[in-house]
């Protein structure tokens, strides 16, 4: 079994340390890939410091591209040295939500095959998010990957696995934005940037961003917000109605903050839709009112991974990408090597919207 360097989480809350893994070769319907990029996403945070449970030792790290090493028994469509973006995406391709071109809500997630990681001393360790990408090398299931142009960036390209797709997603594919239509989106972060950048690319009319500072605004125009509104200013929807003439046809709410959720319905126009994707913690309640959603034809959907179909939609956004139409090299803040990943993570914690990279070929 070949050893490999990963960054392992023994502790909640204790900075990860880089360990020698073992990975098992892949198995029927398993591809490894050895990884070039993996991008820190506020999940890999969260789920280190505990916030979400889960089993340790786990290895964290969600958003990667690389190139397949090994292929396993009856995989086909890909071969070794192909490049890939790795999400965390895994789908049956046969229950009820697969079979009707809904993979990210797949019913079966957890696979035949278990983790592919042990430490040296057996000890099982998890692929959390059926990733386990802060590491040079995973082995995953097929339908995690989708193939890469030769000649695309890696940093770029890992950002593709979640923070785009969910964004751009959940305007183009959970919301069903058409041109001409009025947008908002609660929280100018990483998420909210690509939604921001979605509903540009799905031809909105007006964007409105919705953030706490004006900083955060300013970076939304630079993604294509044509409006921005304060957060903290008195009933922030009154101005959006007095702009648009008759509010939204879609709130997308990309922050796990229960005052995002609970104004968000009073941005919409007639016939709108809320598309929560910010998660807040467990247990928290959001408040909204029945009559005004029946009375206006309203409505709310949750939108998981931007409900994309990978080797549908991350082909597009390559394209888009390759013609300066969806910007993702504005995405990232800085790149760093596996052994700083603690440094990373922090400045992570401490930073804005943009994304970390980690390079593994350093
Ligand atoms: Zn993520
Ligand atoms: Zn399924």
């Amino acid at each position: 079994m070949p050893r490999i360097k990963a960054a392992i989480c023994r502790a909640f809350g204790a900075p990860l340390s880089i360990e020698e893994l073992d990975l098992r070769a892949p198995l029927a319907g398993e591809v490894e890939v050895t990884l070039e990029a993996v991008a820190i996403c506020h999940s890999d945070i969260s789920y280190a410091e505990g916030a979400w449970g889960g089993t340790l030792p786990a290895v964290y790290g969600h958003e990667a591209a690389g190139r397949i090493s090994a292929l396993g028994a009856g995989v086909t469509g890909f071969a070794v040295g192909d490049p890939v973006v790795v999400t965390l995406i895994r789908s049956c391709g046969t229950c009820p939500n697969c079979a009707t071109g809904r993979p990210t809500i797949c019913e079966d997630q957890t696979g035949p095959h278990g983790s592919a990681l042990t430490a040296p001393d057996g000890t099982e360790v998890v692929q959390a998010m059926n990733c386990g990408a802060f590491a040079e090398r995973v082995v995953i299931d097929t339908s995690q990957i989708a193939k890469l142009p030769e000649g695309m960036a890696m940093d770029a390209a890992s950002l593709l696995s979640c923070g785009v797709i969910t964004g751009v997603g959940a305007v183009v594919n959970a919301a069903g934005l058409r041109a001409g239509q009025d947008v908002v989106v609660i929280g100018a972060g990483g998420v909210g940037l690509n939604a921001i950048q979605g509903a540009r690319i799905a031809g909105a009319r007006r964007i409105t961003a919705v953030d706490m500072t004006e900083e955060k605004l300013a970076i939304a125009r630079d993604f294509g917000a044509t409006d921005g509104l304060l957060a903290t200013s008195d009933k922030p929807w009154k101005a959006l109605r007095k702009a648009t003439g008759r509010g939204a046809d879609a709130v997308i709410v990309t922050v796990g903050a229960i005052p995002a959720y609970d104004s968000a319905p009073l941005y919409l126009a007639a016939g709108g839709r809320v598309v929560m994707v910010g998660m807040p913690p467990s247990g928290a309640q959001a408040s909204y009112e029945p009559v005004v959603s029946a009375f206006m034809g309203q409505g709310m959907i949750g939108s998981k991974m931007g409900d994309v179909v990978i080797s549908r939609d991350i082909p597009w956004m390559v394209d888009l990408y390759q013609q300066g139409r969806l910007k993702l090299d504005e995405l990232i803040s800085a790149r760093w090597r596996l052994d700083q990943i603690n440094e990373a993570i922090a400045d992570t914690k401490s930073g804005g919207a943009r994304r970390n990279v980690i390079m593994l070929t350093r």
